[in-house]
């Protein structure tokens, strides 16, 4: 049997796909039994232990289909930052424009982001406006909440953090993903308010949820909104 062009597509119980899972046979003299992974890219591996046909191999796949669809359908596309792709702006969605013959940097208009200068700077320029435009929204809500709450903070610091959405040092200093820009604006200010809670409670204790509720009435909503979408603001920029 072929191994370059295989397709998952080519599965009758896959085929619902309706595009085209490159699908790779590995053969693996450690292996112990047939495996299948689903890539962060979408393709999928099936390992092959020693003494496994391939025609073995594709049947497994096709047995396992519920769970290769399932796992698919954990992945998003990736979204670079270049011309005509989409991004959610503080739940709003914007079209990115690449504009070379435009003066400044990044500017909005309508529903669109203009970034100006070379294609090969185009998603370093949108990532840096997005930085500061996240880093001043978070500025502006913090100064806000933490007057509610009658505390003062240090400073506020936007990273690539993947692992946490924001932090609270005991200085008082604030970290935050950049990556909050491409959430909805209620899921950001439960954020920005949940670390400024922090300043008050050092802990997630029952008095601190109180005035985190007190403080941020959408915090229910905004925790689901994270379970359910937090992790896909990660495809935004990749490549
Ligand atoms: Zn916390």
């Amino acid at each position: 049997m072929a191994r370059g062009g295989l397709c998952l597509t080519a599965f009758p119980s896959l085929s619902a796909l309706g595009q085209d899972v490159p699908l790779v046979l590995r053969r693996s003299a450690r292996a112990k039994r047939l495996k299948i992974r689903v890539e962060a890219n979408r393709s999928v591996t099936v390992v092959l232990p020693r003494g496994i046909s391939d025609a073995t191999a594709l049947s497994f796949v096709e047995k396992e289909h519920r769970w290769v669809l399932a796992q698919l359908a954990k992945i998003d596309a990736p979204v670079p930052f270049s011309d005509a792709e989409m991004v959610p702006i503080l739940g709003r969605e914007y079209i990115l424009r690449h504009c070379p013959d435009r003066r400044g940097v990044v500017s909005i208009e309508d529903r669109e982001i203009l970034v100006c200068g070379q294609r090969a700077h185009m998603a370093r320029r949108f990532e840096d406006w997005a930085k500061r435009h996240i880093r001043s929204h978070i500025l502006e809500k913090a100064a806000e909440y933490a007057e509610k709450a009658g505390v003062s903070f240090g400073r506020i610091t936007v990273k690539d953090q993947k692992s946490r959405w924001g932090s609270c040092s005991s200085a008082g200093n604030l970290n935050f993903s950049w990556r909050l820009i491409f959430m909805p604006e209620f899921v950001v200010d439960y954020i920005v308010c949940h670390e400024v809670c922090h300043l008050v409670h050092l802990n997630h204790s029952q008095d601190f949820w109180r005035l985190n509720h007190q403080l941020c009435p959408d915090t229910e909503k905004a925790k689901a909104w994270l379970k359910e979408n937090g992790s896909k603001v990660h495809k935004y920029g990749a490549t």
